[in-house]
């Protein structure tokens, strides 16, 4: 019994910041320059105006990130 409770209190909605950003999937962009303004996130209203433009190079294989605002772009492959 007391195993299980212990098992519940772990079973909350108490997220670190690392796993929501994980949350959202990378956007994927044609070609090795993706352009973000922090606008890309059409599903959240966050009534933001977004940021300077910044220009994300992708040539790594990992996704790159905003630094404004911390979305991930990764270059789609596919042709
Ligand atoms: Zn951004």
């Amino acid at each position: 019994m007391f195993i299980h409770l212990l098992y519940s209190l772990q079973d909350t909605s108490k997220k670190s910041p690392m796993e929501l950003i994980n949350a959202v999937p990378p956007i994927k962009v044609e070609g090795r320059i993706a352009a973000c303004d922090g606008r890309q996130d059409k599903g959240r209203e966050t009534g933001s105006l977004g940021h300077p433009i910044e220009y994300i190079c992708l040539d790594l294989d990992q996704p790159a990130v905003c630094k404004y605002c911390g979305l991930r772009f990764v270059q789609d492959h596919h042709h």
